[in-house]
């Protein structure tokens, strides 16, 4: 399926070979070649609506320069416009304040959010030279505490205990005031997730984003959702002022459409991507290289 666009558009492309300028005719074509593509790939069909209509308005009329054909030079503004949407460029995580800098993680349960924070804590690690301390604050589950604690091990950085006879503001009050006294640079913590939004959990963890102010709230998200992912995000959108977007699971086979609607649902940039389940497996988002990805 993943190569399926390119050769469509290929094969539209010699067909308006010749023409100087690209017209509503030729660009028509590829349009709705463009279209199934992004619906295939899972990308809500509001957005993919307004990403066709960008992409027309920028290509009709537009002089086509040097040695490419229109076709060609359509295929260009298509892949540029793919990347402008997800993000310009590779977007960093932003530890800007006094330290201890405070990571928040949201997201479902099962999205990718207590392996994500011991990834982020190992990559904080190794390419910021950060002292990390990690805390979970889903006290409705004892095996996600656990789980923390082993993953963090791993990552080789530090691990705040908590516990299920705790509120999750009096844990990150203590984690807090543990990450302050001890120096640590980044505090992130872990949150609970429920299978389907609820609005206990989501006043949960504005509660916790009032108390900790984090400097970075980041919104977990799991690739392989397709269509459901619009929800999720702008439910958590509402909920919280999101700075940064983890897309995890991209090592699925899916085409990772989930991007594209995710980051038009919130406005904020991706950051992250979750390429593996293991402790490394985690990378800065490059959105060129993910247009490329969804247009197969
Ligand atoms: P949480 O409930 O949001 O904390 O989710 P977990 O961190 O427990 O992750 C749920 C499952 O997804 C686990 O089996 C993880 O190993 C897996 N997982 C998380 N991120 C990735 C990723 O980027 N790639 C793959 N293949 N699996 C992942």
């Amino acid at each position: 399926m993943a190569s399926a666009l390119t050769e469509k558009l290929s094969r539209l492309v010699k067909q308006i070979r010749g023409q100087a300028r690209i017209t509503e005719a030729n660009v028509q074509d590829m349009l709705r070649e463009v279209r199934m593509a992004l619906l295939e790939a899972d990308v809500a069909l509001p957005v993919v609506r307004d990403f066709i209509a960008r992409v027309k308005d920028k290509a009709l009329g537009q002089e086509v320069v040097g040695s490419l054909t229109p076709g060609q030079a359509l295929v260009g503004i298509i892949h540029r416009e793919l990347a402008a949407t997800m993000g310009e460029g590779v977007a960093d995580v932003n530890l800007a304040t006094q330290p201890p800098a405070v990571i928040l993680m949201a997201g479902l349960q099962g999205a990718g959010k207590t392996t994500t924070t011991a990834k982020l804590a190992k990559w904080l690690i190794e390419r910021r030279r950060k002292k990390v301390l990690t805390v979970s604050g889903d006290v409705y589950r004892p095996a996600a505490i656990e789980q923390l604690r082993t993953v963090t091990r791993q990552a080789g950085a530090e691990w705040f205990p908590s516990s299920p006879d705790q509120k999750p503001l009096e844990i990150a009050r203590a984690a807090l005031d543990h990450a302050r006294r001890h120096y640590f640079d980044v505090l992130i913590v872990d949150t609970a997730g429920r299978l389907a939004i609820d609005e206990a959990m989501m006043q949960e963890i504005r509660a916790l984003h009032a108390e900790l102010k984090p400097v970075e709230t980041l919104f977990v998200v799991d690739a392989m959702q397709g269509q459901d992912a619009v929800n999720t995000a702008r439910a958590f959108k509402e909920a919280l002022p999101l700075t940064g977007i983890v897309l995890t699971k991209l090592d699925g086979d899916s085409r990772g459409g989930a991007a594209l609607s995710v980051r038009a649902v919130t406005g904020a940039p991706i950051k992250f991507a979750g390429v593996s389940e293991k402790i490394d497996g985690l990378e800065l988002f490059d959105a060129e290289r993910h247009a490329g990805r969804i247009l197969g």
